[in-house]
């Protein structure tokens, strides 16, 4: 995957005067979802040499990886870092190291393991819009029916209760069988509770703890220890169970009692402002036995990719963009 943009980009395109959902006549391939999958498989079906509009629904790139303000700190609501092991994440995270956009965080959390923990710079979305560089991506875009953007072949990464609606609204759905075994995918839900500080938390260095046997808080974060806060900013992951359990409550009950449990984090520091976000679709609760799945092969294939496919991270997404990319431009160039 080439780290170097090769078109313009979407502001210079913003001026067109053209309905911004709709793709160009020409384009070869519409990829739905502007996450790691959907950026990537974008990256090198561009690279390949096809024109490419990538379709997103949020109001920004990233998807699970998130970063929002909160007064004025930078807080990383999503996934918090992310780590390397295939020699294709590896080449592509060392030329976004090169280029500024991403840094190494740490290398462990409590003992260090030796692995580098990287991150955005300017905090996780900050990868994202390296990524999306140069491609045309258009957002604010809900896909509901893959007729409304004619295109020879697609690339769905989308949480997969979100595809197969997609799949559905399109009448493309695949055979009953396989159908089915889509819609037992099931994700587990994360509730997430930022917090901007009038003083550093008490977390010990790097400016966090994980802790997968916690009965409340899975990680909790210090944004301006990570790099990405230029103020103190925590974030607190809450565990699926509980996520699960009290994903009804009203924000402010949820984000008064969680606070109220995160107490012990943040030490002396003051809480100067805070918000709850939700994800409905944080993990997979089991993986597709694949990289990616074709579930059309013509007259327009379609291939469903996202860390569905390849595991429950950052590194299984982009993983499965890539796959799925190679999947469709094999396909395009039968
Ligand atoms: C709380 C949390 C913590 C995490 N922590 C880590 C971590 O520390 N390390 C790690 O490696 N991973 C972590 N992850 C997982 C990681 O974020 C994901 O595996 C990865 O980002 C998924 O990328 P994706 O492209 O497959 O999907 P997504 O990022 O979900 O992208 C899918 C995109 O599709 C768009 N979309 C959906 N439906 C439509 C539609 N109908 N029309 C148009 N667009 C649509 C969405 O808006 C979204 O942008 C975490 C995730 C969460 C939620």
């Amino acid at each position: 995957m080439s780290a170097v943009p090769s078109e313009r980009s979407p502001s210079e395109r913003a001026g067109s005067g053209r309905d911004p959902s709709v793709p160009s006549d020409d384009a070869d391939v519409v990829v739905v979802g502007a996450g790691v999958a959907g950026l990537v498989a974008a990256r090198t079906l561009s690279d390949a040499g096809r024109r490419v509009v990538v379709l997103d629904k949020g109001r920004g790139v990233g998807g699970r990886l998130a970063t929002r303000r909160l007064g004025e700190a930078r807080i990383d609501h999503g996934a918090q870092f992310f780590t390397v092991r295939s020699d294709a994440f590896e080449r592509c995270i060392d030329a976004a190291v090169a280029d500024g956009a991403v840094a190494e965080w740490c290398r462990g959390f409590g003992q260090a393991d030796g692995f580098p923990r990287f991150v955005g710079r300017d905090g996780m979305t900050g990868f994202a819009k390296w990524l999306a560089r140069g491609l045309d991506v258009r957002t604010g875009v809900r896909v509901t029916d893959l007729a409304d953007h004619p295109a020879a072949g697609y690339v769905l990464t989308a949480p997969m209760p979100q595809s197969l609606a997609i799949l559905a609204w399109s009448t493309r759905l695949p055979d009953p069988d396989l159908a089915d075994r889509l819609a037992a995918f099931t994700y587990e839900p994360v509730l997430a509770v930022l917090a901007a500080l009038d003083g550093p938390p008490a977390l010990p260095s790097p400016g966090a703890v994980q802790q997968p046997d916690h009965p409340l808080f899975t990680f909790i974060a210090d944004n301006g220890a990570k790099g990405v806060s230029g103020r103190p900013a925590v974030t607190f992951h809450v565990t699926n169970a509980v996520s699960r359990a009290r994903w009804d409550e009203p924000d402010e009950v949820l984000l008064a009692s969680l606070l109220a449990e995160g107490g012990p984090w943040l030490g002396d520091a003051r809480v100067l402002d805070a918000q709850l976000m939700r994800w409905r679709y944080a993990a997979p609760t089991t993986v597709w036995p694949a990289t990616h799945l074709v579930v059309r092969e013509r007259p327009e294939p379609i291939v469903l990719a996202g860390d569905a496919f390849d595991g429950p991270k950052v590194e299984g997404a982009f993983c499965s963009g890539l796959a799925a990319a190679e999947a469709l431009l094999g396909r395009l160039d039968a």
